[in-house]
């Protein structure tokens, strides 16, 4: 196998080995990594009695071909992957779930974060100066980060939100990690926190004394595990019935959605990928022959998912080269706030299943295609609905059980840092620490 190369989308940083990719995160001309070619791997290639880490270990094997990496990936992805991923019928006909909020922050995130982190861990080795991990958040990636990187030595997360601006739920996930794994509430928005990262990432002067890395979902090594879920559900599916699973994927910076385009072209038995889009339809409007028209994110029920300009739209482009061909290949659909209501309603009255209202995108997308296809579809639940209690009780008029893995870290007790909105602020912060 020789040794694939990591380039970046913008072309002009130097290509890269995987291990290199994702200690930077970004490429250094402020493009993505993407794999120059993706490998292909034959269904037959992979152990029909595997669970979900074997699985992982033989799809992500070419990617990690010849990087000093490559020998730690089975025990990498025994590590991450220590919860499953399972693919559950609904209550309905031809609709599956494909229930990834298994992990200890009950959203999809886990699975990327905890991989991240185990590639970090490893990289970092046991000598070098902590690694301080930033990351600005509108709610459950920072949770991800946080649990994934708690306890390991040589590494601290700082933890920005928006102060006010997440659920009560979700703010005291954030602070309850406490040791090497800080939350910074930030008297501003999602933009400043995001804003407050960069700069303190850009800062040369400041990386010399406070070595500096970021785990936002643009990392290649949150992206490239995600594969693994749509490859082990597509391929218990085709073992089964012969046939490609399709899927309904909730979007907003498309990393969850690209991960699953990714797989199918590698090879994994996948038919239709749908992306389901909240109230901010910069994807859909694209997708129907617009421009691609990156803007303001609009606030909506589903909030994970709002995004006016989806940062991995650049690797999808990059990958595809023409717009038209990709418009054949994807579609993308809006689902409004009133949608998101009537669908958890109906589908909590008529079925007795309570989703989260990122799922409930899916969903709704899911009865429109339904009258076209004819085919099951398996629709991905991102986060799990207890997440969402300040939603889901109001509008269902009963109490959401919560899953004992959050059930724990609620029972923690929380703290935040109040910082000001500000470039030099975090700046100071961490100067201070180190
Ligand atoms: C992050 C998130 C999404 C959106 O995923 P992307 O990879 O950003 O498209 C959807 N649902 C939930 C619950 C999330 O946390």
């Amino acid at each position: 196998m020789s040794a694939p190369r990591y380039v970046s989308t913008r072309g002009h940083a130097p290509a890269v080995g995987l291990g290199a990719a994702i200690a930077a995160g970004l490429a250094p001309d402020g493009g993505l990594y993407v794999p120059e070619r993706l490998p292909t791997l034959d269904p037959a290639a992979f152990d029909p009695h595997g669970d979900l880490p074997t699985t992982a270990t033989t799809l992500l094997a070419p990617f990690f071909a010849s990087d000093p990496l490559a020998a730690e990936l089975p025990a990498i992805c025994a590590e991450a992957f220590t919860f499953a991923a399972p693919l559950r019928p609904l209550a309905r006909p031809d609709a599956l779930l494909l229930e990834l909020f298994h992990g200890p922050t009950a959203a999809f995130k886990d699975f990327g974060a905890r991989f991240l982190a185990a590639c970090l861990r490893r990289l970092r080795g046991g000598d070098a100066a902590p690694l301080t991990i930033l990351v600005a958040t509108s709610g459950d990636t920072g949770a991800a980060v946080g649990a994934a990187f708690h306890g390991q030595a040589n590494l601290r997360v700082a933890i920005l939100y928006p102060d006010g601006r997440v659920s009560p739920r979700q703010a005291h996930q954030l602070g309850s990690f406490g040791g090497n794994v800080q939350a910074l509430r930030v008297a501003g928005s999602f933009d400043d926190c995001q804003r407050m990262v960069k700069a303190a990432l850009n800062d040369a002067e400041l990386q010399r004394e406070v070595p500096l890395s970021s785990a936002n979902s643009i990392s290649l090594g949150r992206l490239l595990p995600q594969m693994s879920y749509y490859a082990h559900a597509s391929l218990g599916w085709w073992r089964r019935h012969g046939t490609p699973l399709d899927f309904i994927v909730p979007t907003g910076n498309l990393g969850n959605a690209l991960a699953c385009v990714w797989a199918r072209a590698i090879g994994l038995p996948i038919g239709e990928v749908r992306l389901a889009c909240n109230a901010n339809a910069t994807l859909p409007e694209f997708f129907s022959g617009g421009d691609y028209r990156p803007r303001d994110a609009v606030p909506t029920l589903a909030n994970a998912m709002d995004v006016g300009a989806p940062s991995n739209f650049e690797r999808l482009r990059w990958s595809w080269r023409d717009d038209d061909a990709l418009r054949q290949d994807l579609r993308a659909e809006s689902v409004d706030d009133a949608t998101i209501r009537a669908t958890l309603l109906r589908h909590a009255n008529d079925y007795d299943e309570v989703v989260c209202p990122h799922t409930a995108t899916a969903l709704a997308m899911f009865e429109r295609e339904r009258k076209s296809s004819g085919r099951a579809w398996a629709i991905v639940a991102t986060a799990h609905p207890a997440k969402f209690e300040t939603v889901l009780e109001p509008l269902l008029g009963r109490p959401i059980p919560v899953p004992p893995s959050l059930a724990t870290m609620l029972a923690r007790p929380a703290q935040a840092t109040p910082v000001a909105a500000g470039d030099d602020m975090l700046k100071q912060w961490l100067g201070g620490r180190s």
